[in-house]
């Protein structure tokens, strides 16, 4: 019984505790954690240099509001822009919002050319949000239906595409930027084709529009590097982030470098709660212990060897179409909708998920140990050969 809207269809479990790569529930149960919050508890949970640095923050200073400087939040677009490439950050305070920022600011920038309809390019098969802007950005159905009038300003092709966006650049000169995941997510963990990214710099290059990459999953040492588009040796002018950061405190950024860095001026655009001292001091030390514990040679380590137990144990099925991903985002797609494995890996203790019905996604806390990650495999290998006979 609760008073919540019916937002979600919540599995029946609720979690009391956590602790690295475990979970459990209100009766005592252990849960391995294979999904670490969609993506967020990177450090796994309740990581003691993050509660911490928490309980320190809390006792000292929560929030004064984006009227004053805020030490934490200088620290942190610092260490953030460090890492990236990037010259400036905007913060926020979820993936939407990142994205919101993103979004705005391409108009803006297309404004500043005289583009009075500026359009924005956008994946098939992406996801950026809920919001009204983003859910319109997303490619997919599910989350627009009912809620039309949707956003003008968008136009989508395939991903992995390249000619569909040489396309539109020959028919539209209203475009001012590309909105992309680097590695989808909710789309069913789709990976970038050799020289995709390089082809939409080259693009964004040939038209001056903005490269401006949604990395609110893959980011943050989830895919091995800090940031997933530093696998393809390009610089966007864009980069958005949230899950991760923070490690389940919310905070979002939005990054950008060169012309994009300076198109905010004072008054374009503001968040109340965005970049708090809480909230930065949570990401600055969420960016330390990664750095600290090497989590990133941990991630593409143990994701490559997770990859590879899988492919040992199902890739000779017929029924299993891919096993993909890069680190710790992993995708194991099947011929049919599985939905139901969550319920089965649930009554065995693992979490996991699947998303674009099709794809069983795996998202562990950076930390997992290669032996954590034999146990994720072990458990879950039996189910999905079991799902698929029946
Ligand atoms: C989760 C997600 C978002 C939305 O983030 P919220 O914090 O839920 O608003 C946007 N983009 C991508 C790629 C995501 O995975």
């Amino acid at each position: 019984m609760s008073n919540l809207m019916n937002t979600y269809l919540r599995l029946p479990v609720t979690f009391a505790r956590g602790e690295g790569v475990w979970l459990w529930d209100e009766e005592g149960k252990r849960y391995l954690d294979a999904l670490a919050g969609v993506a967020v508890c990177g450090l796994g949970h309740c990581h003691p240099a993050l509660a911490k640095a928490l309980c320190d923050q809390a006792g000292t200073l929560i929030h004064t509001s984006n009227l004053y400087h805020i030490r934490k939040q200088e620290q942190l677009g610092t260490r953030l822009t460090a890492l990236s490439g990037m010259d400036n950050a905007f913060f926020c305070n979820s993936g939407a919002e990142a994205n919101e920022a993103a979004i705005k600011l391409a108009r803006l920038y297309g404004h500043g050319k005289n583009i009075d309809l500026p359009t924005i390019i956008v994946m098939e098969k992406s996801f950026h949000g809920r919001t009204m802007a983003t859910l319109t950005a997303s490619g997919n159905r599910k989350v627009q239906a009912g809620f039309e009038p949707l956003l003008t300003g968008f136009a989508r092709v395939p991903y992995n595409d390249l000619e569909a966006v040489a396309q539109v650049a020959e028919h539209n000169k209203n475009v001012v930027a590309i909105l992309v995941e680097p590695y989808q997510g909710e789309g069913g963990v789709n990976v970038p084709q050799a020289n995709y990214l390089q082809g939409l710099r080259h693009l964004c290059n040939q038209n001056g529009w903005l490269l401006m990459l949604d990395e609110v999953q893959c980011g943050i040492g989830r895919t091995g590097n800090w940031f997933a588009f530093q696998y393809s040796g390009i610089t966007p002018d864009v980069v958005t982030l949230a899950k991760g950061l923070g490690s389940g405190v919310p905070i979002g950024a939005c990054l950008a470098k060169g012309i994009a860095a300076n198109v905010f001026k004072p008054g374009n655009h503001a968040s109340t709660f965005g970049g708090n001292p809480l909230a930065c001091s949570a990401a600055l030390t969420t960016l330390e212990v990664i750095e600290k514990e090497d989590l990133l040679r941990n991630a593409m380590e143990v994701g490559d060897f997770m990859r590879s137990l899988f492919k040992a144990q199902l890739a000779d099925l017929p029924e299993v179409i891919e096993i993909r991903g890069q680190g710790l985002m992993i995708g194991i797609e099947l011929s049919k909708p599985c939905g139901e494995l969550v319920k089965e890996a649930l009554k065995k203790g693992l979490l996991i998920n699947v998303t674009s019905d099709k794809v069983v996604r795996l998202l562990p806390p950076l930390v997992i140990q290669r032996s954590e990650a034999e146990q994720v495999v072990n458990i879950l290998s039996p189910i999905v050969k079991e799902f698929l006979a029946a």
